[in-house]
């Protein structure tokens, strides 16, 4: 099973692959020392990550061929903006077309866009969006996959189910071993090439420990590698960097420096952006963004959220809904509507409609049965399914109910490349289009 699909080196350029996919040409970073022009590579997140032997590659390709192009014709189909504008808000109206024309949209534009309330001009809204994204896109999807490995945290944000204030419930660690089984299911059997690494802030994992899981994974099984630990220092970051992640999971949850204060005693939003920044520099690929719905925020602030992702050049937007959790101080406050989610993603198109990544959170399939495709038909073109041993997965209890809470890997597997099959979407992470 693979989520990416072979390309074939046609150029070395430096670091620089140029890489061929039926004809659709994309650059990559080459980290492999005996790469050469006419070999055949897996790409994850514009980097090189693996070389795969010419006949196996060319067996892929051969059954892949025609699904390609037929998926691209679907999503074609389904992108395709209806200029019928009945009902729709004027000057929202008038957005869209500057938008569609790749006139510069203000601030002021997406703040408006932020605030419709008429159903119609939503429903362009997610058109315009979904258009964008096809056009600068094409139809990849990525699809990274998740472990957990532990849930014992440190911190005591005011929203989060595995924070401090939960006593309740039943912490676990995993082993080294039992992560890199978990890694290597998840890379051998069943075809990720991306993995993130998440835990809560955790001290019984040294900087030392974490940077031999990543190594040592990276080592045995070349992939894309996200770490999501939280704060571990900048100097922690540059050691990571060095044992192979290549790719930092954090977000800054508020762009307001007030909520961020409320809601995570004893840290600053400071501190969480100058990482974020440092991670950046030293050449990770960022995964960033916000909760949608914190007590207090306004549209005003979500869009500071979007303008701040955009800011700190991230790879991949993960917005998602605050889902109140019993065990926590917010324990009492209402989720936001679905409609306040797909705003969010279908602005942040529209703000960083050519390399954005946007990610379907499980925290809005949580929140919104039908989220996957609202979300894809939205401007977003990511997901992440989570390889978390089921035993473990149960705990990682961040807010209650998770979707895909007891579903085999298989079985998350099978129904993500249904949808993405019916929606005209190849699970593929294909990196930049080359200009
Ligand atoms: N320790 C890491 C960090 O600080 O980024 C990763 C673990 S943390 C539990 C992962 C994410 O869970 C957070 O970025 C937060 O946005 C999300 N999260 C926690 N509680 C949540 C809740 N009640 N509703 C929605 N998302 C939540």
């Amino acid at each position: 099973m693979c989520y990416a699909i072979p390309g074939k080196v046609i150029e070395i350029q430096e670091k620089t692959a140029v890489v061929s996919y039926f004809g659709e040409t994309k650059k990559a970073i080459s980290e492999l020392s005996n790469l050469k022009v006419g070999d055949y590579i897996y790409a994850q997140g514009g980097f090189a990550i693996k070389i795969i032997p010419e006949k196996e590659a060319l067996e892929i390709l051969a059954t892949w061929k025609e699904t390609f192009f037929d998926l691209q014709e679907t999503d074609l189909r389904l992108s395709r903006m209806d200029l019928e504008k009945k009902r729709i808000d004027r000057k929202a109206g008038l957005i869209f077309d500057k938008v569609l024309e790749g006139g510069k949209v203000t601030d002021s534009d997406l703040l408006y866009l932020l605030e419709i309330k008429n159903k119609e001009t939503l429903e362009l809204l997610y058109k315009t969006a979904n258009f964008l994204r096809q056009k600068h896109l094409k139809n990849s999807c990525c699809v990274h996959g998740i472990i957990e490995f532990s849930n014992y945290c440190s911190q005591s944000c005011s929203y989060c189910g595995i924070s401090t204030h939960n006593k309740d419930l039943g912490r676990y660690r995993m082993t080294k071993e039992e992560i890199y089984d978990a890694a290597d299911q998840a890379i051998n059997k069943y075809g990720f090439q991306a993995l993130v690494l998440q835990s809560g802030e955790d001290k019984s994992y040294s900087i030392d420990d974490l940077c031999e899981i990543v190594s040592t994974i990276k080592s045995k099984w070349p992939c894309l590698i996200f770490i999501s630990f939280g704060e571990v220092g900048v100097e922690g970051l540059r050691k990571l960097y060095k044992a192979g992640a290549r790719g930092l999971l954090m977000r800054f949850e508020s762009s307001n420096p007030r909520i961020y204060g409320e809601l995570h005693p004893g840290r600053g939003l400071k501190s969480r952006i100058e990482h974020l920044e440092a991670a950046f520099q030293l050449g990770y690929l960022i995964i960033t963004g916000g909760l949608i719905g914190l007590p207090g925020q306004t549209v005003q602030d979500l869009l500071n959220d979007i303008l701040l992702t955009r800011r700190l050049k991230t790879e991949m937007y993960t917005f998602g809904p605050f889902l109140p959790h019993p065990k926590t101080p917010l324990a009492g406050m209402p989720p936001p509507p679905t409609k306040d989610v797909l705003k969010v993603l279908a602005v942040s198109r529209i703000a960083d409609p050519v390399n954005a990544k946007i990610l379907v959170t499980t925290g809005f399939e949580t929140l919104e049965s039908k989220a996957r495709e609202l979300g894809l038909m939205a401007g977003a073109n990511s997901v992440m399914l989570n390889v978390t041993p089921e035993k473990f997965a149960k705990n990682y209890a961040i807010y209650p109910n998770r979707a895909h809470a007891g579903e085999g890997i298989q079985e998350q597997i099978d129904s993500t490349l249904a949808l993405l099959y019916s929606i005209g979407r190849a699970p593929t992470d294909l990196g930049a289009l080359l200009k």
